[in-house]
């Protein structure tokens, strides 16, 4: 298929103006699928980032005065563009991204309904009167906005990551400067320009591309910035929450996981592999939450590997823009480079890779659907999130044991189980260290739902009501009439 979309040259966004990088530096753009460059961002400045932090607590004093009623007017406005926009955006998400263009379309789809969601909670952030102990008192609990926050979000929904951190930023009050991710930059310009066409005021968001480490060094320790919020790995995200302690800044961060699979001895084997396998391919596996380590009871393995393996070796891989394909390439080189050094480890230790272990052709960053069998509990690829199209699977004798290797790893992000005894869905829901548990279902992030995790995957929710609160001061106010 050819696109209709011509990738751009991809420019700052700073107080509702699209403009080069002062110096005019750019970074190149590649597309996964083929490996060739398809166009540019802008590389920001120190004084692009001045400018753009001049222009955010402008932004901020307007935004928080707006009325949320007029706020979520202009968020349901952008909704509705996002949506009529999708099918180019889409593309666009392909070329840059790699994913099949029927998950980019899905991806923007869900944006627009957390930002649909989140525009509507913003009118329901409430204070509370609180019972004085004298008649002649009355207590308030005022929430405020938080003030200018600054985002940093991935690559690997480069829309959707954006979304849920200025969708409750928006919601209540906040301006926010997105530092959105170099290797995938056209679709998030595209939501920022959703918005400013939907109305928001000039300064209220910012977008800004270039150095990840010189720019969240920057804006983290700046006084206009009141927050930050993060999305990517364990170790960047360690980095980024002790500046954020440093300089007594809030902080939400989504980080990396490595999600335990359990399928119990009385689970639905054949339900359990269509929905876990399928979950699995998803975005080629680059998912924080997508499924990996498989800890399978010995009675129902042999069921569950041929069942896995067959729907792993009919997967059809190849560019995100051909219909056919279910799986695209990874979204850069790295990961390559990653799925085989897991797979190297993994065999040199005595695992047995049961399909795929290796890359497809040499244009591109294709891997092909993996699953690797026995794998020991010190391999790399047992105990590093792979973030990528593999899975690793070990039989378990029991649910302690199950339960035991789920929670030994320090992450806890998401977590799968399947079984169709209510006592192990109970233990699972009482003893599983995760931030989020599915049970007999995939992962259905709905925006009314927390989404976030514990240990090692981070801490702060983007999702529900707790979404919103991460993004609010609360202010206590007692006044006695003399
Ligand atoms: P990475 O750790 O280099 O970068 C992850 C993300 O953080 C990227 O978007 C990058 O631009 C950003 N980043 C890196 N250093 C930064 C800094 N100092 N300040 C601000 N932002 C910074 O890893 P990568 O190779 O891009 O991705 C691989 C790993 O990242 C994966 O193994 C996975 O654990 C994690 N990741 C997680 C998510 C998620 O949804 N939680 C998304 C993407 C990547």
């Amino acid at each position: 298929m050819t696109t209709t979309t011509a990738y751009p040259h991809v420019q700052l966004m700073i107080n509702n103006e699209w403009r080069a990088a002062k110096g005019g530096a750019v970074i190149p753009v590649h597309n996964p699928a083929t490996g060739d460059v398809i166009g540019s961002v802008a590389h920001a400045t120190i004084t692009d980032l001045d400018d753009a932090l001049a222009a955010t607590a402008k932004g901020f004093e307007i935004w928080k005065n707006t009325p949320a009623n007029k706020r979520a007017e202009t968020m349901r406005a952008a909704a509705a563009l996002l949506r009529e926009r999708t099918p180019a955006i889409a593309e666009l998400m392909t070329l840059e991204q790699g994913k099949p263009l029927a998950e980019a379309k899905a991806e923007l789809g869900m944006s627009a309904e957390i930002i649909d969601w989140f525009a509507e909670e913003g009118r329901r952030v409430y204070g509370r009167i609180v019972p004085p102990r004298m008649a002649n008192v009355q207590q308030m609990v005022l929430k405020e906005p938080v003030g200018p926050v600054a985002a940093f979000t991935p690559w690997n929904f480069p829309v959707n990551q954006i979304v849920r951190k200025l969708s409750a930023a928006l919601a209540t009050g906040c301006s926010m400067i997105v530092k959105a991710p170099e290797e995938t930059p056209a679709s998030p310009a595209e939501l920022i320009k959703v918005f400013m066409d939907a109305g928001v005021p000039a300064g209220v968001i910012g977008l800004v591309y270039g150095d990840p480490a010189e720019i969240s060094s920057y804006l983290i320790a700046h006084p206009v910035i009141r927050k930050i919020t993060f999305t990517g790995s364990t170790p960047v995200g360690k980095q980024l929450a002790a500046l954020a302690g440093k300089h007594m800044k809030r902080a939400t961060m989504e980080l990396g996981g490595h999600a335990p699979v359990i399928v119990a001895a009385d689970a639905n084997v054949a339900h359990a592999i269509k929905i876990a396998a399928a979950f699995k391919f998803r975005n080629a596996g680059q998912v924080c939450i997508s499924p990996t380590r498989f800890l399978v009871d010995e009675s129902v393995r042999e069921e569950f590997v041929a069942g896995f393996l067959a729907y792993a070796q009919k997967l059809t891989v190849g560019s995100g823009l051909e219909a056919a394909n279910a799986m695209g390439p990874l979204a850069n080189p790295r990961r390559v480079t990653a799925m085989q050094q897991l797979t190297e480890d993994a065999v040199k230790r005595g695992a047995t890779v049961a399909a795929g272990g290796e890359r497809i052709g040499t244009a591109g960053n294709f891997f092909a659907p993996t699953l690797i069998l026995d794998a020991p509990l010190d391999s790399d690829v047992f105990n590093t999130e792979p973030f990528g199209p593999m899975a690793v699977l070990r039989s378990v004798k029991t649910l302690d044991e199950a339960i035991a290797e789920a929670n030994r790893l320090p992450f806890g992000l998401s977590a799968y189980a399947f079984t169709s005894s209510i006592k192990t869905a109970h233990q699972l829901s009482s003893q599983m260290q995760t931030g989020m548990l599915w049970i007999n279902q995939p992962a259905m992030p709905w925006p009314e739902l927390p989404f976030g995790g514990v240990k090692d995957s981070g801490y702060g929710s983007e999702g529900g009501p707790e979404a919103l609160e991460s993004y609010l001061n609360v202010k206590t106010v007692a006044m006695t009439s003399v």
